[in-house]
């Protein structure tokens, strides 16, 4: 299947995909209304599993709630891209600057790069993968969410979760990781690694901006690892038959 001339294409350009069947983009609206009364304003009012019966719905909810002060900066709420039946989601933290002004999430030089990884074991957010961030609105100054506002936005992201289904999540940085499988050890340490969440498969992955900084490609750094990684999830893909 994957080769090691593959591992060429982390550095060659590869255009982010068109497909972006989620969320509708800022400002379309959904044939279905929604009740704006029933967005729980405070964040100790839980968002109650199973809410929502769309993607569309729920984004409807985000782009005009207040459950924490991130909506008081953001441009566009990030919901998510790629296919909604996709059987692997990659979980980032929370939008920068380029995804809060498109209103989607991993655009730009980090967006690009994981596109490339994924082309390399043949994966495209039109097919095998969505995309999504722990946190739907840009914290000031891309500092990452706190622990509230994570609490906060959560129910959105396991309302998104439960709609999509998937199989194998990729998490890639330490929000992702502590919003889901609480790992306290480093991403150093559990790169690579399969973990249960939930009824998931969870695997903790570099982010792609770590990678930016890091541009060798030699055995044992941070881009060979990243390969070695997207091989087991391809070679994890094939053995459940998700194709
Ligand atoms: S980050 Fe989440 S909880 Fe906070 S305002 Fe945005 S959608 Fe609401």
């Amino acid at each position: 299947m994957a080769s090691d001339s593959q591992l060429d294409l982390f550095g060659a350009s590869v255009s982010p995909s068109s497909g972006d069947h989620t969320a509708s983009p800022p400002g379309q609206t959904v044939a279905d209304p929604v009740n704006f009364d029933a967005i729980p304003l405070s964040a100790s009012v839980p968002i109650a599993p199973g809410t929502y019966d769309s993607i569309e719905a729920m984004t409807q909810h985000c782009e005009r709630c207040q459950r924490c002060g991130l909506s008081e900066g953001r441009t566009n709420a990030v919901i998510g891209r790629g296919n909604p039946n996709a059987p692997i989601v990659i979980i980032g933290e929370a939008p920068g600057q380029n995804e809060d002004e498109q209103g989607l999430p991993f655009v730009g030089r980090s967006g690009e790069l994981l596109e490339k990884i994924l082309a390399s074991v043949q994966f495209s957010t039109d097919r095998e993968i969505y995309i999504c961030n722990v946190a739907k609105c840009r914290p000031p100054g891309n500092r990452n969410p706190t622990p509230a506002e994570i609490n906060a936005c959560k129910p959105y992201f396991l309302e998104q979760l439960r709609l999509i289904q998937p199989k194998i999540i990729l998490l890639t940085g330490a929000t992702a990781v502590k919003a889901t499988i609480a790992e306290k050890r480093g991403i150093t340490k559990i790169r690579g690694q399969w973990f249960e969440w939930e009824g998931y498969l969870c695997m903790p992955i570099f982010h792609p901006a770590y990678l930016l900084r890091n541009p060798s490609r030699e055995t044992g750094k941070p881009k060979w690892l990243m390969w070695q990684d997207i091989q087991a999830v391809r070679r994890k893909f094939d053995e459940l038959r998700l194709a």
